[in-house]
């Protein structure tokens, strides 16, 4: 992509009014555009982020056999009364619309209810299960504050996994295999070391669910940590029952705040049941059916790497989710010389690189600062006097060093990084 033929610019000053790190400089990068409080556009460099990070989770999903779908946005009412979910004080963050003939219908926020409504036409005996679906979605949710940036937004995109299993030994080993899933998608976003397993509320048969949590002061969650064994307790349920449980003492815990990047729940077989979701085994008898829930918010994520990441002036994407491979700066400003960067750039894409190409005629300082602030890990220099040197001045951002390669290896040096 050649920044000339860009449509996003990047601003001078930080967007007033924006108080979250992440927002204020994915704003200003030309990341993402702000629609209203908590409702945010991804634009083409954030759009490249955000399909990194799907892909990385699609693929682990698709590891433990996960099949992916899309389901609606547009949701039936009488499915959510059905399991006493439609009201506003069993759940708060509904956003909801109606038919032109009235008839009321609810906006996306979770999709347990019509996911598990849709599979009675398609389980029907034990050898249908177990069954893993999940989606990359649009939810909707009125939230009632929104200070957080992208990381709460109250349009967001999600991935939510379901699970139906046979009994709770099926469900069990596959929600071991989730939380090893998860940590690797956390791992590959470049937040394994801040991300821990938490103990917290919920759960149908277990006392905890299990939530994820990244260290980070914009987080709005408050847990209790112990780095070395590996242990996190969410502050809602740290008491005398869940220590002695996990054998530490509270002086053993440090207290950080906390995003949380990701939640698997287990709904035992309630919500099948009241939705007629069941079983008949090798006897004709019913069975119930056991649901877990598990999601990820991707676009939170993005928020969360970016404060990770970012100094609040300058960006610094991990490489497995930068928007590009390369940032291929050109302070070159005769015209023989940039054709010659134009002929390089063409190479590099011929070697299957992505590359965002600065062609444009401006001041070095200038281009090195929107570099700094989009973030790309790896940047190519090339000037006159590389150039005339037979070399492109590569420079690795993440352990900054710098390395001079031969303009004839460079796609080669590239592709190898
Ligand atoms: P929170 O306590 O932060 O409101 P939640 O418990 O409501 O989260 P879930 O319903 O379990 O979240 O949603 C699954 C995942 O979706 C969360 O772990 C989080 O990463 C993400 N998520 C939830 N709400 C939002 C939001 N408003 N904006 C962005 N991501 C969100
Ligand atoms: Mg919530």
């Amino acid at each position: 992509m050649r920044q000339s033929q860009f449509f996003t610019k990047a601003k001078k000053n930080s967007p007033s009014g924006e108080l979250a790190k992440n927002a204020q400089v994915l704003i200003k990068a030309g990341f993402v555009h702000k629609e209203m409080a908590g409702v945010y556009s991804f634009l083409p460099l954030g759009l490249r982020v955000i399909e990194k990070i799907k892909s990385i989770v699609r693929e682990e999903m698709n590891t433990v056999g996960g099949q992916e779908l899309v389901m609606t946005s547009l949701q039936r009412k009488d499915l959510w009364e059905t399991t006493d979910r439609w009201s506003e004080e069993r759940v708060d963050v509904w956003f909801k619309t109606q038919l032109q003939n009235g008839a009321p219908l609810g906006l996306a926020w979770s999709h347990e209810e019509p996911i598990t409504a849709m599979m009675c036409e398609h389980i029907h005996s034990y050898k249908d299960l177990p069954v893993y679906v999940y989606q990359f979605q649009t939810k909707l949710r009125n939230e009632l504050r929104a200070k957080s940036g992208i990381m709460r937004g109250r349009e967001f995109l999600m991935k939510d996994m379901y699970s139906y299993s046979l009994n709770a030994e099926q469900h069990q080993i596959f929600y071991d295999k989730v939380i090893k899933a998860y940590l690797r998608v956390f791992d590959r976003v470049g937040l394994g070391s801040d991300t821990f397993v938490t103990f917290a509320s919920g759960g149908a048969f277990t006392e905890f669910s299990h939530e994820f949590q990244t260290v980070t002061d914009a987080g709005e969650d408050t847990i209790y940590i112990n780095r070395e064994r590996n242990i996190a307790i969410n502050e809602e349920v740290l008491g005398p029952k869940v220590l002695r449980e996990l054998g530490i003492g509270k002086d053993e815990l440090e207290e950080v705040k906390t995003a949380e990047v990701g939640n698997i729940f287990n709904f035992g077989t309630k919500k099948c049941e009241q939705l007629g979701l069941v079983v008949s085994d090798s006897n004709g008898e019913k069975l119930p059916v056991f649901l877990g829930s598990y999601g990820i918010g991707i676009s939170r994520l993005m928020g969360v790497v970016a404060e990770r990441f970012s100094d609040g002036k300058t960006m610094l994407w991990p490489k497995a989710i930068a928007p590009f491979s390369i940032h291929l700066i050109s302070l070159c400003t005769d015209e023989s010389m940039t054709s010659l960067v134009g002929e390089i750039y063409q190479k590099l894409l011929s070697a299957g690189v992505s590359v965002l190409y600065d062609d444009r005629p401006m001041r070095p300082g200038q281009k090195f600062a929107e570099s700094d602030l989009i973030g790309i890990p790896h940047r190519v220099i090339l000037s006159k006097k590389t150039i005339t040197d037979g070399v492109a001045e590569c420079v690795d951002r993440i352990n900054d060093s710098t390395t001079f390669i031969p303009l004839g290896d460079l796609a080669d040096h590239i592709t190898s990084l």
